[in-house]
């Protein structure tokens, strides 16, 4: 194809910085720019929900790099723009303030945005998300010893909140919609140790519950769920997911399907333009099917795989797919993305808090789930990454180390 003088990143998020970075440190001598809604440089996001939303870390503790510094090596932070069309023709963005950039090649790294809840009485209801810093300040200015916390959703965003809430001295209610705890990324016996453990915290959580309708007057707001249940609150904090932000693509004439679909080069169906990050619906080689992944890790690690191949490197990017959480102290790792949760195998003892849930392919491992056992994470990952038999008896065996199994 053509030469490559400039390469422009739309969002300026995880995978987005991830990728202006691999740019320069391959020694891409062109035009980087990166363009980003927010009023910040790009930032991780993990803490906003743990140690900077408690208070123990700062806001610019999240930063990946300072202005200056990324000026320092040729990235064009475009902060507060936001992208709002992509004429593929003539190869331009176009911002929403008037300004266009052009382009030889574009990624489009925009993330995913809250689901957002409308039910009755909504609008004069203290509902809070939690995605980004603004959203992160609002809801630390309201997290005071004694205040009444309904968490909407049980899901890592909803769960992280109460634990950091609870410890802050607030009073905290979980309302989850499925009949059990982080449906989603773990299997009903991780699902039951959480419960316990903010239980045990003090976290009341109510599972299985269908909501009716806010009701908000002087002395605060109601929760009431169908069944007739109320929980009272101060505050009101939703976590029930993440939408694709894939309609900068979808508008441009570019394939879109619960993100936009990209290959395992981070392809879209324009050869000059790539995505990474949440807003993928990306095919891994690893899994053998397409997904979308809402992780850190990916997006870092999908951005700058995608970055190196639009300098002409054809590796693709094939993933085990990991993240974690921590609640109250105590860490959760998922590696892999079982089918389905039968067939569980458990590794050590729930109650003494440490323990893993192991799945299998046939004789193959598809997936661990870890809970305060990272040891166990390291080992399966080698595992994995070597398909090798694994025999389950000896999963489940504390007596045999896991390392044995490496042999
Ligand atoms: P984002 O980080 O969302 O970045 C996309 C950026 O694009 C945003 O800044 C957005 O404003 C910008 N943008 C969107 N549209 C436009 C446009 N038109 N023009 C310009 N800019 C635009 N994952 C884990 O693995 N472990 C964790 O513990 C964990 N904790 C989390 C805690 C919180 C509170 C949140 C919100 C997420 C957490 N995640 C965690 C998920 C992880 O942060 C995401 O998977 C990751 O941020 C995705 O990176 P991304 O670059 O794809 O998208
Ligand atoms: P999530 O993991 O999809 O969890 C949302 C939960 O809310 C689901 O269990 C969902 O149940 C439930 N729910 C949906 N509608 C509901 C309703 N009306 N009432 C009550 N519950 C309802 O998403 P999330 O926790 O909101 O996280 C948002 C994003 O941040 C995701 O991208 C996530 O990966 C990321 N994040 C990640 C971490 C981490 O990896 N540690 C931490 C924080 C945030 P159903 O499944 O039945 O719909």
């Amino acid at each position: 194809m053509d030469e490559i003088g400039s390469i422009v990143v739309i969002g300026a998020g995880q995978a987005g910085y991830w990728a202006t970075r691999t740019l320069r440190d391959k020694g891409f001598e062109g035009r980087v720019v990166l363009i980003g809604t927010e009023a910040y440089p790009p930032y991780e996001r993990p803490p906003l929900s743990k140690a900077v939303l408690s208070g123990a870390e700062t806001i610019e503790s999240t930063y990946f790099a300072t202005e200056e510094k990324l000026a320092e090596v040729g990235i064009e932070l475009l902060k507060n723009q936001t992208a709002s069309s992509i004429d593929r023709d003539n190869r331009v963005v176009a911002l929403e303030s008037g300004d266009t950039i052009g382009y030889d090649r574009l990624m489009i790294a925009t993330g995913t945005r809250v689901r957002t809840l409308d039910l009755p009485g909504s609008d004069s209801a203290p509902i809070f998300y939690l995605r980004d810093i603004d959203e992160c300040q609002a809801l630390q200015r309201e997290l005071t010893a004694g205040r009444r916390l309904v968490v909407i959703g049980g899901g890592l965003i909803g769960l992280e909140i109460a634990a950091t809430s609870r410890e802050l001295g607030c009073e905290v209610t979980v309302l989850e919609y499925a009949d059990r705890l982080m449906a989603r990324v773990v299997g009903p016996e991780i699902s039951q140790h959480f419960a316990n453990l903010h239980e045990s915290h003090g976290v009341e959580i109510r599972t299985g519950v269908r909501l009716d309708r806010f009701e908000t007057g002087e002395n605060g707001s109601n929760v009431i769920c169908e069944d007739g249940s109320t929980h009272a609150a101060d505050i009101i904090v939703v976590g029930i997911g993440a939408i694709p932000n894939s309609e900068l693509a979808e508008l441009a004439g570019l394939d879109v399907n619960n993100g936009i679909k990209v290959d395992e080069y981070g392809r879209t169906s324009d050869p000059r333009v790539f995505a990474a990050g949440d807003v993928t619906n990306h095919f891994s080689p690893w899994l053998n099917r397409t997904l979308r992944m809402e992780t850190w890790k990916n997006a870092q690690d999908q951005g700058a795989a995608v970055a190196r191949v639009m300098l002409g490197d054809e590796t693709p990017y094939s993933e085990n797919p990991w993240g974690w959480s921590n609640q109250f102290g105590v860490n959760l790792q998922f590696l892999g993305l079982p089918d389905d949760w039968d067939g569980a195998i458990v590794r050590g003892d729930p109650a003494g808090g440490s323990f893993s849930v192991f799945y299998m392919d046939g004789t193959k491992l598809a997936g661990v789930i870890a809970v305060s056992a990272a040891k166990d994470v390291a080992v399966s990952r080698r595992l994995m990454s070597n398909a090798m038999d694994v025999d389950p008896a000896q999963l489940a065996d504390p007596d045999v180390s896991l390392r044995d199994l490496l042999r």
